[in-house]
Order: C-alpha cells, then sequence, then structure tokens
C-alpha cells in the first residue's frame, strides 16, 4: 500500500510517496504561491500530490492514505490552516486554507491526517532518529522558531493542534524588538532567521557599547547568512551571534524545564547551516537554566526531510486505523 507526506511551507510545498514500511517510492516541490488566495495553495498541495504520485507510478485514487505537516496555524476538526506570518502576504485577507478535504477528495480516502509543520518533525525525528526515546522536543530555528513535542511516547497535539508555539515565549520584558505576530519580545523576534537582520540593527544602536562593523545595516537585503558569514571577522557579527547564543538559551531553557524531554532535535536552516555558532554554545550553557535532567542537544539527522517522514508516518498510522489497509507493524 502507498501513502502521501506532504510538507506545505512558506517557501516550498513539497510531497512524498512512500510505502508502509517509510520506504519513499515518489516526490514533488513547487514554490509556495506567494500573495496568494487560499485556493490557490490548496490547488498548489493538490498540484503537487499529483506530481508525486505520477513520480511514483501510482494513481491517486489507489493511495490509502495522507499526512500533512503545515505551517501556519491550524485547525485540525475542520481540516484547514489559518494565515501564516511568515507567508509574505497580507494576514486579514486570507481565508482558512481548505487541506484535508480536498486532499481526501483527490485520494478517494477518509485517513487524511492534518499537524502543524513542527509537530509531524518531531513525529519524523522520533520515529527515524530516535524510536527508543519517551520524551522528545524538535526544534526548528528557521524563518520562525517552533517545536513539536513527543511527551510520554505521544505528540502533544492541544487545542486544534497548536502547541509548540514556543517561538513566541517572551525572552525579553523590555520588547525591545517588534514579533511577526504583533507581540514584542518574543524569541523568534530574535533569533530566528528572519529576525538576526533586526537584532544586529538594535545591537548597532547600543550606544553604551559601540561595535565597528562592515555589515550593510541600512540594506533590507542584509541576511542572517550573511551575518553568521562574518562572525569570526567583523566585531558587530561576532556580537550578534554571541548574543543570539544567549537568547537561545533562554529559550531553550524554557522549553526544556517544561518538557523535560530525553533529546532535543535541532532543525531548521539557521541551526543546520551554523552547528557550531548555534548548537555549541547552548550545549555549553544549557545547564545553568535547568532544574530538570540537562537532554541531549543534536542536529536532526533529518534535516529538511524530518517533516515529510513525520507526515508520511501518520499517513500510514491512519490508513491502518481507518482499515484503509490492514494492521502494520510499528
Ligand atoms: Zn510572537
Amino acid at each position: 500500500m502507498y501513502a502521501v507526506g506532504v510538507d506545505l511551507g512558506a517557501t516550498n510545498v513539497r510531497a512524498v510517496v512512500g510505502n508502509d514500511t517509510g520506504t519513499i517510492v515518489g516526490r514533488a516541490r513547487a514554490r509556495t504561491p506567494q500573495g496568494p488566495t487560499a485556493d490557490a495553495i490548496t490547488r498548489a498541495v493538490l498540484d503537487v500530490v499529483r506530481e508525486a504520485c505520477r513520480d511514483a507510478s501510482v494513481e491517486p485514487s489507489t493511495i490509502a492514505g495522507a499526512g500533512i505537516g503545515s505551517m501556519g496555524a491550524i485547525d485540525r476538526d475542520a481540516g484547514t490552516v489559518g494565515l501564516s506570518s511568515n507567508l509574505g502576504t497580507d494576514e486579514e485577507s486570507l481565508d482558512p486554507i481548505p487541506l484535508v478535504g480536498p486532499l481526501a477528495g483527490l485520494l478517494e480516502t477518509d485517513a487524511v491526517v492534518l499537524h502543524n509543520d513542527t509537530l509531524a518533525g518531531a513525529i519524523g525525528e522520533h520515529q527515524h532518529s530516535h524510536p527508543d526515546v519517551d520524551s522528545l522536543v524538535y526544534l526548528t530555528i528557521s524563518s520562525g522558531i517552533g517545536a513539536g513535542v513527543i511527551s510520554d511516547g505521544s505528540p502533544l497535539l492541544g487545542t486544534d493542534g497548536n502547541a509548540g508555539e514556543v517561538g513566541h515565549m517572551t525572552i525579553d520584558a523590555a520588547g525591545r524588538l517588534p514579533c511577526g505576530c504583533g507581540a514584542a519580545g518574543h524569541w523568534e523576534a530574535y533569533c530566528s532567521g528572519n529576525n538576526v537582520p533586526a537584532l544586529a540593527r538594535l545591537l548597532a544602536a547600543d550606544e553604551v557599547s559601540e561595535t565597528e562593523t562592515a555589515l550593510p545595516l541600512e540594506s533590507d537585503d542584509l541576511t542572517a547568512a550573511e551575518i553568521f558569514e562574518h562572525a569570526d571577522s567583523d566585531p558587530l557579527a561576532t556580537r550578534v551571534v554571541d548574543r543570539l547564543a544567549e537568547l537561545n538559551v533562554l529559550g531553550m531553557g524554557n522549553v526544556i524545564n517544561a518538557y523535560a524531554p530525553a533529546v532535543v532535535s535541532v532543525g531548521g536552516a539557521v541551526a543546520l547551516n551554523n552547528p557550531s555558532l548555534v548548537l555549541e554554545p547552548i550545549r555549553e550553557h544549557i545547564g545553568s537554566q535547568l532544574v530538570v535532567q540537562t537532554p541531549e542537544i543534536v542536529c536532526s539527522d533529518l534535516g529538511e526531510e524530518a517533516v515529510l517522514r513525520g507526515a508520511l508516518r501518520c499517513a500510514v498510522a491512519s490508513a491502518s486505523e481507518t482499515g484503509e489497509v490492514g494492521e502494520i507493524e510499528d
């Protein structure tokens, strides 16, 4: 039997077709429509799933189940996802995006599961890399910051399936940087890839401790990647990376104290592209924040495959539960 996993992100929508042992036999990807209508995103998801089925030489109607890991605020009961602050669109204008219903129609199955992307990532990491661990946090530091939590062996859903929005924990009560969610002082507002340049500008404006820099602070094109690249040569870039480390220790300390995981698996481009600058300082200093056992803090093995793998896993499990296929081996 075959199942489909979908990863709907702000930049790309990707799909895989796999069998019940998780072996992937087809895949496809496309750019996520920018400045879209809800309908455009639904269509993009269906198109990518059709293409992945073609790649696998499998008819969509023979697919037994599907799992979706999506950005944004999901509504598991309605099978929709709400607007995302990362989507680069006028947030007020985007209706909830139907995902589960249209995909169930295309695949002719009721076994369609929707999770937020970080929870799908946690399920993927748990199954693939840490199956012997009962409590795991998958933390992404990418354009935003979020977590998926496996607690006592089960995915932590929360109301509507939206637990894990840890990027919106307050780490600066003074609220010096505004967050995309409308509040201020949140972890994501300082340490996500989109916001590292804002942190550089904040530190550069610090009159008590002026720091030289050749970074193009006035340019909208300044990126987190550029700042990390100059961490060992530009005094301000060094200061930014040091401050990021301190703030990430605060953020991750909060997460670890809340969930007491045995493993924290860290993904997202900011962490995966700069493991020595992002993860090493966290490992070194996290102990000072913790009243629970210090977990193993590792780079995600799956990288950007984590969400797809988790979504596929959920699809296989759902197909099994709804009788689309027989019992599967765990
Ligand atoms: Zn926020």
